[in-house]
């Protein structure tokens, strides 16, 4: 694994100031914490985990699921900024029906991998065969976005934010002490309907759960999204009113054999107590970078109990060989304390 310590970012709209995820509360005055989706997440599965990947910088080797969930996200979002003709796919609709705008819609599916350029932001395809079964995953969601279209008013059917930045500075009160705080994430989708509602939408390669863990993960990382467009200065955000939040996943429910059956796909109004529920995480967060020092040795972030290792470490955690709490369960009540420093 490569250890890549964070560095200080300029924050959008705001001159003089830069943040990192680094941040304790000696530094200079224009430096400031930042906080992405995937670095709350983080911390709210395992602070320990958060720790190393983010505040020390140790870099998880690509896996087949993080590869495969880049060349689908980049190939929908080419599909929906290029290739998508919504007056075609309207008269197909009117003159023939379902199956011609699902055909229609599984011949934009790239037939070779695209990625985006760094310089100019155009996708490009680069001639690189599908090799995680990307292909299906997409034909998946074509058909689920042809049936989508058969129901929608062709005008708001495309999303009105693609793969979108968005950035906010907020003050939080950390007992009695106030904290700025970037805020940062990038939106997969933002629809939009004619009375002027958004909904924001996810998307995941994964597969869907029925458990209350998935639920809540979930829906703390849309609610993030809500509250990120609630403080943004970008004035293409400052007055939107978020009324709805989904996700799909594309490998369908975790009952789906392989590959049978359809994606599957979640809306539900925004729900105020889980956006409260996401602000107590983060404040939490804060809390714990007020508490670090800078010492590196991770004393400042607290640990779940060694009861958590069978159930999240040993099956989730990539980066345990990094954890000086990983193993302790097991470890003889004598090297325990020693290792403990006790
Ligand atoms: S080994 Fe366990 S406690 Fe350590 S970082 Fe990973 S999930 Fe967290």
């Amino acid at each position: 694994m490569k250890i890549k310590p964070p560095r200080p970012h300029a924050v959008p709209r705001q001159p003089n100031l830069y943040s990192t995820y680094s941040w304790h509360p000696n530094m200079a005055d224009d430096k400031i914490l930042r906080v992405s989706k995937s670095s709350l997440s983080t911390f709210q599965f395992c602070e320990q985990q958060y720790f190393i990947k983010y505040v020390l910088g140790v870099k998880e080797p690509e896996n087949d699921a993080m590869v495969r969930g880049t060349n689908v996200h980049d190939a929908y979002e080419y599909i929906l900024a290029e290739k998508l003709d919504i007056h075609q796919a309207h008269a197909l609709r009117d003159n023939q029906g379902f199956q011609a705008v699902d055909d229609y819609f599984q011949s934009l599916i790239p037939k070779s991998q695209v990625k985006k350029g760094w310089e100019d932001k155009v996708a490009k395809y680069t001639g690189k065969d599908y090799e995680l079964d990307e292909d299906i995953h997409l034909s998946k969601l074509m058909k689920a976005e042809a049936n989508r279209f058969m129901k929608s008013d062709p005008t708001w059917f495309l999303p009105s934010a693609n793969e979108r930045t968005i950035d906010a500075v907020v003050e939080l009160d950390i007992n009695g002490k106030k904290v700025l705080v970037h805020l940062t994430g990038i939106v997969d989708r933002l629809f939009q309907d004619g009375d002027g509602n958004v909904h924001v939408h996810e998307l995941k390669t994964g597969k869907w759960k029925d458990t209350t863990t998935k639920y809540e993960g979930m829906a703390k990382e849309m609610a993030f999204y809500v509250y990120l467009m609630r403080k943004s200065d970008d004035p293409e955000f400052g007055d939107m009113r978020v009324s709805h939040w989904g996700w799909d996943h594309t490998a369908g429910h975790l009952t789906d054999t392989k590959y049978e059956g359809g994606i599957y796909r979640f809306v539900e109004p925004v729900r105020v107590k889980v956006v409260s529920e996401m602000l107590t995480d983060l404040k939490a967060l804060v809390s714990a970078h007020l508490r670090y020092e800078d010492n590196f040795n991770g004393k400042s972030f607290a640990v779940k109990d060694s009861g958590a290792e069978r159930f999240i470490c040993e099956p989730w955690c990539a980066v345990k060989g990094f954890c000086p709490k990983y193993g302790r369960a097991t470890m003889p009540y004598e090297m325990k304390q020693k290792a403990e420093g006790n």
